[in-house]
């Protein structure tokens, strides 16, 4: 059992009502990698990298049982950069700098042992190289995820709208799911782009939880309510690496464990979002996994008798 991760291994600079940092590892694939690595080994990673992504962190993944023969280093050129600032809410933020870098000319050759892999996490990325990486599967994935952005809405709509017509579960956030389908009620939102091709939608709202659609039903998970959030970037990639470790696991790509994935998903963006970057989640256990799925549990159980 395999998962292939696709996305961006980056630096990032962030700024949050918290603080500041100028240069931390992060990067799409970085996170989905780090959260489903706890439940799923080997993660076959393809992304690419230049030459000043920290060597350190290539071990700690590898470490973590995340196969790095997809994942191409550039010499001369640096690596993916983004900075972003969120607002007092720190449920929006604004992106400051996007720097492809090697981004600009990444064309991804799949190494063979990475087919046959069972499940696809397309994480944030330009739609022509998510649709490349579908394109040299020889065999169909059981599960097909796809995360993505209002970047590539507004530079590569097109070629997005080609990948929608072949993945499974599209994962993207209430703004996103609002420009993506012109809708600004998100289960009218959510029956348009599910039109466009996914059979799942998945629309996270922040610290307001995440909604999954399918046909007409509608499942929705809260947020954990933290009392702080010090920094949520990276948190919708560690959400979707929860999501697909989950399943992956399981092998059980039902609506009702999908309602579970999104729980667990949801516990893995809590950790994220306790501290700048990835840092929190390589800190965490399986036991501290644990206890966090408990309190969901406590948070969303209840009872209640219908006549
Ligand atoms: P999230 O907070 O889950 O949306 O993810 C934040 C991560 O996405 C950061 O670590 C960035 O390096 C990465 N990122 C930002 N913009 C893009 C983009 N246009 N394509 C791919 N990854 C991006």
């Amino acid at each position: 059992m395999s998962v292939i991760v696709v996305g961006t291994m980056a630096y990032d600079a962030i700024e949050t009502p918290f603080g500041k940092v100028d240069k931390i590892v992060g990067g799409s694939a970085t996170y989905v990698a780090y959260a489903a690595s706890n439940f799923i080994q080997p993660i076959n990673q393809v992304s690419i990298i230049g030459y000043d992504f920290p060597k350190e962190e290539i071990h700690n993944l590898i470490f973590r049982g995340v196969v790095m023969d997809g994942v191409e280093m550039i010499k001369d050129k640096r690596s993916f950069f983004w900075s972003g600032r969120y607002h007092e809410d720190m449920n929006t933020r604004d992106t400051l700098v996007t720097d492809l870098n090697v981004l600009a000319d990444f064309n991804p050759k799949l190494p063979d042992h990475y087919q046959g892999s069972e499940f696809l996490m397309l994480g944030n990325l330009q739609p022509s190289v998510q649709m490349n990486v579908i394109k040299q599967l020889k065999k169909r994935p059981k599960l097909i995820v796809m995360d993505t952005m209002n970047f590539w809405m507004e530079t590569a709509m097109p070629d997005l709208e080609n990948v929608l017509k072949e993945v499974d579960v599209l994962m993207i956030n209430d703004a996103e799911a609002r420009q993506l389908s012109g809708q600004y009620s998100v289960t009218k939102a959510a029956r348009i782009i599910l039109s466009k091709g996914p059979k799942f939608l998945i629309v996270k709202k922040g610290e307001h939880g995440a909604l999954l659609f399918y046909d007409d039903k509608v499942f929705f998970a809260p947020a954990l309510p933290l009392e702080e959030v010090f920094d949520p970037t990276g948190a919708g990639d560690t959400f979707a690496g929860g999501f697909i470790g989950h399943l992956a696991k399981t092998r059980d790509i039902s609506f009702e464990n999908m309602k579970t994935a999104i729980v667990v998903g949801s516990a893995m963006a809590s950790f994220c979002v306790e501290k700048f970057g990835p840092t929190r989640l390589k800190e965490i256990s399986k036991k501290d996994i644990d206890k966090r799925l408990r309190q969901f549990h406590e948070l969303t159980n209840f009872d209640i008798e219908l006549s």
